[in-house]
């Protein structure tokens, strides 16, 4: 079934793409380009009303705004970091409930973490979502929105966005492959399909469809070397073992001819020692891939520690040493708990 057919009244604008709005206006009696002009006023020029959209004709206005209202999220909370000068946002949802995205500056870009859903089912021990449970998913608008609501607050272009806070993307798949598209449509957000990451913990299922979905990156969480030490700190290796996922991603490189980043946060004593340097380095030559050292961000009562700067420099070099493309990857927003795995909300 069409999306317009059962649209509610009120429904979020933003849950539209281009051909499902060009439907609904050619279905209600208005020009087809009506729904071009609203993606521009909505997409580029980001406003938050139909009153603005000046060039649209008033009576397309007065029918658009009796059926959706143009959804964007309410930044209750800013918190900035005096360390890193990335800002964690607190972002109020239609329901009251809440959701964070932190803005990281880096050399030359400037980079937005998004949420996918309130709270997580995945119960990773290292991260602090998952003591929230999974509330609820996001609705496609609910993604953007943060992504719009951002960089209204910002005057330098949003240029990268990673799906690394709160929730699994992929548990999430319709609403955000829905959303990772029109970040990267020529006709709204206009990002490169590059500067768009989707992180997973390993939904091997999902992995296999998301390259025939979308065209923007995959990062796979791995976080340890062996299917023991993954169970131990990812429950969803009950589901999907290591080797299903390892499958799935050489699958997905082998159809998309993108690498995969494999993600590992660093926790002493878990997943640091010379017998994971050497599993990584085997997991690593399966298929083409970058590989992110990311030493763990503790929370108050979190079970892990960071390792030793020593250690995290030995894994590294023992990767680069075999020409490896590795990067140690540390968080930005630690004083702000708006670090990789410290996002939450009440
Ligand atoms: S690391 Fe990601 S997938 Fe795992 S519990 Fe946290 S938010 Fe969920």
């Amino acid at each position: 079934m069409l999306l317009w057919l059962w649209v509610c009244p009120m429904d979020d604008i933003l849950e539209l793409g281009l051909i499902d709005l060009e439907t609904w206006c050619l279905a209600r009696g208005l020009k087809k380009f009506t729904a071009t002009q609203v993606f521009q006023w909505l997409y580029q020029k980001k406003v938050t009303s139909f009153a603005e959209m000046t060039n649209v004709a008033k009576q397309a206005r007065a029918v658009l705004s009796e059926h959706f209202i143009v959804g964007h999220l309410e930044i209750t909370e800013r918190y900035h970091s005096t360390q890193d000068g990335s800002t964690k946002f607190l972002m109020k949802l239609v329901d009251g409930r809440t959701v964070e995205s932190v803005l990281m500056p880096q050399k030359g870009r400037l980079t937005l973490c998004v949420s996918s859903q309130v709270g997580c089912a995945m119960g990773c021990t290292f991260c602090k979502t998952a003591e929230m449970k999974l509330v609820r998913n996001l609705t496609t608008a609910e993604i953007l929105g943060q992504l719009i609501g951002a960089q209204r607050e910002s005057e330098q272009r949003i240029s990268n966005v990673v799906m690394m806070g709160m929730g699994e993307p992929l548990h999430n798949y319709e609403a955000v492959i829905q959303a990772v598209n029109r970040m990267t449509d020529p006709k709204a957000l206009q990002m490169s399909n590059r500067k768009v990451t989707v992180s997973t913990v390993g939904l091997a299922p999902e992995i296999e469809r998301f390259g025939l979905d979308t065209r923007v990156k995959l990062a796979l969480s791995l976080n340890a070397t062996h299917e023991a030490g993954r169970l131990e700190v990812m429950p969803v290796t009950r589901k999907y073992p290591l080797d299903e996922v390892l499958a799935a991603c050489k699958k997905y490189t082998t159809l998309t001819k993108h690498r995969v980043t494999l993600e590992y946060v660093m926790m002493a004593g878990v997943n640091d020692t010379p017998e994971d340097h050497k599993r990584l380095a085997r997991i690593a030559s399966v298929f083409p891939c970058k590989i992110n050292l990311i030493p763990y961000n503790p929370f108050p009562g979190s079970p892990y520690q960071r390792p030793a700067e020593s250690s995290i420099m030995d894994f590294h070099k023992y990767l680069a040493d075999r020409h490896f493309q590795v990067n140690i990857r540390y968080s930005k927003g630690l004083d702000i708990m708006g670090a990789c795995g410290q996002l939450a909300t009440r």
